[in-house]
């Protein structure tokens, strides 16, 4: 893996742990910080250049940074999201931004790339001093 990419930005949302017996079980919202890290072993083109010379475009590891209303995450109310509902959790929420990453990654390759060598490791603080790390 010689080349990892790496977009750090942050989203402001809403939510609340349904069932939650405590603070965490009303509405509050968190400044989540994310990292984004994805490594590849080789470069590649993308939609906005065709010689291969990217693991990925910036842009795309940082979609989550857009408003809700643009496909992001940022001023949503998180329970909303069909994937996520009464769930909101760090932990679920890692989870589901590398898989809405993965999906983003893969759209760009070009035809007849798998992709088998990209490799996403997402990181999400809730706090500053609380986070969550999430790869496959
Ligand atoms: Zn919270």
């Amino acid at each position: 893996m010689p080349w990892k990419l790496s977009s750090e930005f942050t989203f402001d949302s809403a939510h609340v742990i349904t069932g939650y017996d405590g603070p965490c079980g009303r509405l509050h919202g968190h400044t989540y910080r994310v990292r984004m890290e994805l490594t590849s072993d080789r470069l590649r083109p993308s939609a906005h250049v065709k010689r291969a010379i990217m693991v990925a475009d910036f842009k795309t590891l940082k979609w989550a940074k857009k408003d809700v209303d643009v496909g992001g995450l940022d001023h949503a109310y998180l329970n909303d999201l069909p994937d996520l509902g009464d769930d909101t959790t760090a932990e679920v929420i890692a989870a589901y931004i590398h898989r809405k990453t993965m999906e983003r990654v893969r759209a760009d390759l070009p035809e007849g790339d798998d992709g088998a060598d990209l490799r996403l490791h997402v990181t999400l603080w809730e706090t500053p001093d609380s986070s969550c790390e999430y790869w496959e």
